[in-house]
């Protein structure tokens, strides 16, 4: 009896603050949705000493009358929701009624705001959860919110803030965030007394994101099209075939207008770019999901950091198949600008060469006949055998051919102007744009890796078999994972069998499989295969082993070409379905167009 008391209700607020309200960031993104759902046009934010000693933030939103500001500052207390029927399909940034009274329970508080048509504007002072005073104010209308040190009277809390630099930019990330979360809106960006960014309202994304991170990465990014696909709406900019990130950092993820962090999304990022994306690396993105607020539930994380889909397999899915689609749409820039006829430079340095001349290396001799084109395709580079039975000679990357295309013609018109090899590895061409360089290595993996890719979805892999059974033992998990998926498995060439107990037996390997140890490279192929979809799943098994088995078998830097392996090499390229980058998501081919010449020679500024 008497053990339980009912907590006072400032610290009730500290207590919610302690999941709200982890660091200045915390408090500037709750500060600035608020001022989001006011409609504001421009929000200014202002930080001093990282937040710790002073956040300010000023917006021009539909501000509060008396009444309304005294309540916003009671817990539970929003203009946003009515009911839990309400909760179900949200709106706005805000629902939980408790930002504004958790912060003013954990800083020295003021809130002066007006109404645009108010006579006066209001003004309350807030000391550790205390009201200490209210009167009326002659501000201009919007709300003003000024937190002064944050956490005084929680030390414990005070102290794991970290050093200024580090909260500052905490700050500046969150700002950029809701930035490019609302481009129409201006932002306004100032610590310790200095401009960091202001970025003036813009009419689309592409503008916002180009004033925030300028040209450069800018230039890097794809724009999708929208495009509504069972009720989801994706829409944004991302980073091409190859741009990535060691860290998630430029990742930047929206649910209907809301910076999240998504598994779901996340996926569907990776599924998309697939081979486009090195190992490791994360996707640069911008990335906006739309969809009825029903379908995704927001109150999921007390900072609604989180989401939940009612559908997820739908939300993935149709990101991956996006992101798809706009890499798609590169490609076709490319294969496009190479496939027009080059126009010569207004100032030649020398004669004109004219499209009738077959030849635009040097002469052939300078290339070193190593081997014939079609030995080349026949054989590999090294003495190993090749893995699966090779198509013969000249046979196009086509998707649906499966027949040699002997229609390779070494005199035919070139599509594109191939101006010779660099240091054994680079070939170098002539497009519209300027000069283009391939990687000969990485466009022959790419190659190869197509080739394999198809001729094992068609007809499966040959299997090797060991000499000495192999007997592996995996998790529960994997295990029944590895049964259900038996049959795909055997298609990849894996001879398995279950052993009991969680022990599988291993009769025989893919026949182009290399490793030193079979049952630790297949665990770990497991572990990739079920963090994939099951649609594509299948699709997909193995071609990690055959991007890192073409790798052995692809033509290396200082392999000499003949002029037609070259010419041969880049038609296979350009018809690839993702002929801009290896299998291992590193570039083939970079472009440096006239305009990056012209700044190196000083001819443009
Ligand atoms: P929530 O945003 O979840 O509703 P808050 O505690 O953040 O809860 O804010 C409480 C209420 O105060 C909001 O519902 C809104 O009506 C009002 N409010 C807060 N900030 C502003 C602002 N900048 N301009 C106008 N009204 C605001
Ligand atoms: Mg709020």
């Amino acid at each position: 009896m008497g053990r339980i008391v009912l907590l006072p209700e400032e610290v009730a607020s500290q207590v919610a603050a302690g999941e709200v309200i982890e660091r200045p960031a915390s408090v500037v993104k709750e500060l600035v949705e608020n001022s989001i759902d006011a409609g504001a046009g421009r929000i200014e934010v202002a930080i001093v000493r990282g937040g710790a000693a002073v956040i300010r933030v000023v917006d021009d939103g539909i501000g509060m009358d008396r009444d309304d500001a005294l309540l916003s500052l009671e817990r539970h207390a929003t203009s946003k929701i009515r009911s839990g029927h309400d909760l179900a399909r949200i709106h706005t940034l805000g629902f939980r009624g408790e930002a504004l009274p958790s912060i003013a329970s954990v800083s020295r508080f003021r809130l002066s705001t007006r109404l645009h048509d108010g006579l006066e504007g209001t003004e309350i002072l807030v000391n550790g959860g205390k009201m200490d005073a209210v009167r009326a104010s002659g501000e201009a209308p919007g709300t003003q919110i000024e937190v002064r040190s944050l956490f005084y009277n929680l030390p414990a809390r005070r102290k794991f803030l970290r050093s200024e630099n580090t909260e500052a930019s905490h700050v500046q990330h969150q700002l950029s965030l809701q930035a490019i979360g609302h481009p129409n809106i201006g932002f306004v960006s100032i610590r310790d007394q200095t401009v960091v960014f202001q970025a003036p309202p813009a009419k689309t994304l592409a503008d916002r994101i180009r004033d925030l991170r300028g040209s450069e990465l800018f230039e890097k990014l794809l724009e999708i099209i929208p495009e509504a696909v069972n009720g989801i709406t994706i829409s944004g900019l991302i980073g091409k075939a190859g741009v990535s990130r060691s860290t998630r950092a430029e990742q930047v993820l929206f649910v209907n207008g809301r910076p999240v962090e998504n598994i779901t999304i996340q996926h569907g990022l990776r599924e998309g770019y697939h081979t486009a994306l090195m190992k490791g690396q994360y996707p640069v993105t911008f990335l906006f999901v739309e969809m009825d607020p029903e379908a995704v539930d927001v109150n999921v994380h007390p900072a609604k950091r989180e989401v939940r889909f009612r559908e997820p397999d739908s939300v993935r899915n149709g990101v991956a198949e996006t992101i798809r689609k706009t890499l798609e749409t590169d490609r076709q820039r490319w294969t496009h600008s190479f496939q027009k006829p080059v126009e010569t430079p207004k100032t030649p340095l020398r004669e004109p060469v004219t499209d009738s001349t077959p030849a635009l290396i040097p002469a052939a001799e300078q290339f070193a006949l190593r081997r014939d084109w079609a030995e080349f395709h026949a054989t590999p580079v090294n003495s190993a055998p090749l893995p699966v039975a090779v198509p013969p000679a000249a046979e196009s990357c086509q998707p649906t051919s499966a027949a040699p295309a002997p229609n390779y013609r070494p005199e035919a018109p070139n599509e594109f102007k191939i101006l010779g090899v660099l240091g054994k590895l680079y070939i170098l061409m002539e497009n519209e744009e300027g000069l283009v360089l391939v990687d000969q290595h990485a466009a022959h993996e790419r190659i190869l890796f197509e080739k394999l890719r198809r001729q094992m979805e068609l007809e499966g892999v040959p299997t090797q078999r060991l000499l000495i059974p192999l007997t592996v033992g995996v998790t529960p998990k994997d295990y029944d994972w590895i049964a259900t998926n038996a049959q795909a498995l055997e298609k990849m060439g894996f001879a398995l069998e279950p052993f009991g107990n969680s022990t599988l037996k291993i009769d025989g390997i893919p026949q182009f499989f290399r490793t030193d140890d079979p049952s630790v490279t297949i665990r770990q192929l497991v572990d990739e295969l079920r963090s994939m979809t099951t649609t594509t799943s299948r699709l997909r098994m193995g071609e990690d082993v055959i991007a890192r088995t073409v790798c052995r078998y692809a033509i290396k830097a200082n392999d000499e070409l003949r002029r037609p392996e070259v010419e041969k090499l880049l038609r296979d390229l350009m018809d690839c379905e993702l002929p801009y980058c290896c299998p291992h998501g590193r570039p083939t081919m970079i472009q440096i167009g006239y305009g990056e010449l012209e700044k190196k020679f000083g001819r443009k500024v």
